[in-house]
Parts: structure tokens; sequence; C-alpha cells
């Protein structure tokens, strides 16, 4: 549970080997982002007595958009929202974005950010936050961003993924994470590989052992976080990622 206010949480739910689905609560009303899969989402929502008012697609990966098809079975009513660029890719979409778009779901302004790399067409999620309610600005970044790492290239050029990523950097510091997937521990023993005595990382490293140990997730993190110890923040340059992204997918634990 993410207690920002009290009636506005975002719950995980892990699923499959190490995805993510979040679950953007308020009220009674519930927002899902890339949902895997559904079973598990259609069991908490209905626990819970919440309604699915909307689904929220960073990209076309099986792994993202699953669950869709038989979520809109359960609750018909409810968008889809995803990038209008991939509209033959996410066929079922219901509301088409594009780049720095701004709808409003849950009395929130969202905020489209389209960030190739991990894909031609990715799109992130951004809420601003409000001084005024206590509440932090929240990014839900697909698969582009993960706790100190970042998507593998399928359709970008590293340069994509590097103004990607800068365009996430540039975020409030106190942006709150939450990605698709849980990949920060072995993110982070990578990093260590490769600075084996950075602080930043190695205390990082044992926050998240510790935290996976009682079977918690590492994220959110914050764009802080990310800025001290996510590797891919912080190179210099797209040929600095380039080579930082080919050692990480060749890198094995
Ligand atoms: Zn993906
Ligand atoms: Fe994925």
């Amino acid at each position: 549970m993410e207690p920002e206010k009290q009636d506005f949480i975002i719950h995980p739910i892990p699923v499959l080997k190490d995805n993510i689905i979040w679950i953007w609560v308020k009220g009674d009303q519930a927002v899902v982002v890339d949902p895997a899969i559904s079973q598990p989402v259609i069991s908490w929502l209905k626990e819970n007595e919440l309604k699915l008012t909307s689904v929220l697609q960073t990209h076309h990966h099986e792994d993202h958009i699953g669950g869709t098809e038989d979520l809109l079975e359960v609750w018909p009513s409810s968008s889809v929202i995803a990038a209008k660029r991939d509209l033959d890719r996410i066929p079922f979409q219901t509301h088409s974005v594009e780049d720095n778009e701004i709808f409003i779901l849950l009395e929130e302004e969202i905020k489209v950010l389209e960030v190739p790399g991990h894909t031609r067409n990715h799109i992130s999620f951004y809420l601003g936050g409000s001084k005024i309610r206590k509440m932090h600005p929240v990014l839900f970044s697909g698969d582009t961003l993960f706790g100190a790492g970042c998507g593998r290239l399928f359709e970008g050029s590293p340069s994509q993924m590097f103004n990607s990523l800068n365009r996430l950097k540039s975020l409030p510091n106190d942006t709150k994470i939450f990605c698709a997937h849980e990949y920060t521990e072995d993110n982070l023993k990578w990093a260590k590989s490769i600075y084996p005595e950075d602080s930043n990382i190695r205390s990082r490293l044992e926050k998240v052992i510790k935290q996976r140990s009682k079977g918690l997730q590492s994220l959110p993190s914050t764009i802080l976080e990310e800025r001290k110890s996510n590797l891919f923040f912080l190179s210099k340059n797209s040929a600095e990622f380039a080579k930082l992204r080919l050692h990480k997918d060749n890198w094995t634990n």
C-alpha cells in the first residue's frame, strides 16, 4: 500500500515472473496500469468493492496488455488509454493520446510523456503533485525507467532511450516512480559489479535486499534515488549510455 492520502493509494499486484500491475485507487474507483493478466486484478478489485474506470497502457507488449480485454468484459464502460501511434498494436484503446496531452482521471491531471526506446511508441504517465494536499508527483514509467535500470532497446536506438531517460530525469526529485517490473535488486547487483565501492549503490542494494526478503516491492523509488544510483541516469551522453546498455544486456548475475 502506498498511503499518500487516505483516499488515494497505489497498490501493487506482483504477477508472472517479475511484473507489477499497479492499481491506483481513489474513493470507490480504480485505475489499472499495464495489466499483464486479469484474474488477480479482478479478484482484488472485487474484494475491495472497487469499480474499474480506466486502464493505462504504456506500450503494446503482451506482459502489459494481456489482461485488458478480460477486464473490459467485467467493466465494459472502462476506458483504455494508450498511444495513438500504437492503435494498430493496442487495438482496444478507447482514448488515444499523444505526447504532452493532458487528461483527467479520478479528478487528477495526467500528462502523457512519449519516451521511445524500449518500443518506438512507449509512453509514460505523469501525475503532478499537489503541495496543498501534500501529494508527491507520480510517474508510471512502464518499461522505460526501472529501479536502478532501464528497459532493453527492442525498437529504439540508444540515443532515443538516452533522450527519453533525460526527459524523465527532468521531473521533480520527489516524483515517485512506479515501474512495470521488479528488477531493482538485479540492476543494483550489476551496478555494484561495475562500481563496487559506490556508497549510493551499496546502501540502496542493502535496502532492496531487505525489502525483497520480506516479500515487499522495492518500488516506488524516486527521481532523486535514481539520480544517485541508476547508472543509465548517470551516463553523460548516448555513447556512454549505449555501452552500459550493451554491458547490462550481456551481464548475468
Ligand atoms: Zn515491454
Ligand atoms: Fe514488460
